[in-house]
């Protein structure tokens, strides 16, 4: 029996959550949920977005399974995702992004995963505001990359790689503007390289990034990249298959790690029951590779892909004329695992 902490998150949180657990149990593994509360919820009950019960419980489980958080904008508290990534050290952001069939979408052939430094780079939480004089304010952040933080994201890329049968790692940067940070990252890169020849490496700068994964998704494998590139470009790969309602994303640390959809609380939708519950499920099935589930990861990976290719129950965000809601979808789904 697997003991995890269960989030389950603001907004559309959780309806996918419990349609995930729902397939996690359908595929057969039992898992002991410790339910804590984060975000909004945990706010509106204990005037507080990151209760110690939630990190005490995270802290024993090293595992937990998160539904997406509301952050207000601007003001407000600090942003849980980025304390609890900083708090458990969750350095590698993971997110495979692999064509679906049966979607309405430019590419059928994309299969690429993004790996993201999560703690460091202009997220590092550094900023402030400079008042010059009474009329100027200007305001700063600072991007904090070190070699230590590069050394174990670029490797943990390659090893991925390695391990995934994966043939290629990028490095993406924009080592010819920011030559300290970037160039650093980049620096590093290439030296790690070459202690994986059997892995093709090539680097490019952000922006010629984003028009060639537009034009030729199918030319980029495994991407390792700092912390506010990750983040951009983790969601324009999202695009590239059909958007956010299908990509599931894990947060690996040394000290948890931390499985959840990329997708936020969509607060537009959120008490409509229609919300996609692909991300969320697919995140249950990367937390069941985690932990060494693999039969049930690839039987509930399996089940999400025929739902979807067959069209019948999905939620309308890939199918508008579809009147399938969430827990429906969620049906269909362990219907098919069996
Ligand atoms: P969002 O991802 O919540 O929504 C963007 C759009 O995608 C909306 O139109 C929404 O309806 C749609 N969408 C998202 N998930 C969907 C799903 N599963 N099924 C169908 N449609 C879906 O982004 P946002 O509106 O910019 O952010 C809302 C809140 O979520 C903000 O407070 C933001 O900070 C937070 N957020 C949290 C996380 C997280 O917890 N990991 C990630 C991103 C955003």
């Amino acid at each position: 029996m697997h003991s995890i902490t269960l989030i389950p998150g603001d907004g559309i949180g959780p309806s996918i959550v419990d349609a995930a657990i729902k397939v996690i149990a359908a595929a057969g593994v039992e898992i002991a949920w410790d339910r804590q509360l984060a975000g909004m919820a945990a706010v509106e009950k204990h005037a507080n977005p990151l209760p110690d019960a939630t990190l005490e419980s995270i802290r024993n489980n090293r595992l937990c399974f998160k539904g997406p958080l509301t952050t207000p904008v601007g003001g407000g508290y600090r942003s849980v995702n980025v304390t609890l990534r900083q708090a458990f050290n969750l350095y590698a952001n993971v997110r495979p992004v692999i064509s679906f069939e049966g979607t309405d979408t430019m590419y059928d052939n994309v299969n690429l995963v993004t790996i993201r430094e999560n703690t460091e780079g202009l997220y590092a939480g550094i900023e402030h505001f400079i008042k010059v004089d009474a009329e100027k304010i200007a305001a700063e952040s600072i991007a904090v990359i070190t070699k230590v933080g590069s050394e174990r994201i670029i490797r943990y890329a390659f090893e991925y790689a390695r391990k995934a049968q994966r043939k290629k790692v990028t490095l993406v940067h924009k080592a010819n503007i920011l030559k300290c940070t970037s160039g650093l990252f980049l620096e590093i890169g290439r030296e790690i390289a070459k202690e994986y020849p059997d892995i093709e490496f090539d680097d490019k700068i952000v922006d010629a990034t984003c028009m060639h994964m537009v034009m030729k998704p199918q030319s980029f494998d495994v991407i390792v990249t700092t912390n506010l590139f990750g983040d951009i470009l983790s969601d324009l790969a999202a695009g590239l298959i059909g958007g956010l309602g299908l990509t599931a994303g894990a947060n690996i640390g040394t000290d948890a790690a931390l499985f959840e959809a990329v997708h936020g609380s969509a607060p537009d939708i959120a008490d409509k029951g229609i919300a996609n519950p692909t991300a969320m499920i697919l995140a249950g099935a990367m937390m069941m590779e985690h932990i060494g589930e693999l039969a049930a990861a690839r039987r509930i990976e399996q089940a999400v892909r025929e739902v979807i290719r067959e069209g019948k129950y999905v939620t309308p965000d890939l199918n508008p004329e579809s009147t399938c809601g969430t827990a429906q979808m969620a049906e269909a789904i362990c219907a098919k695992i069996g």
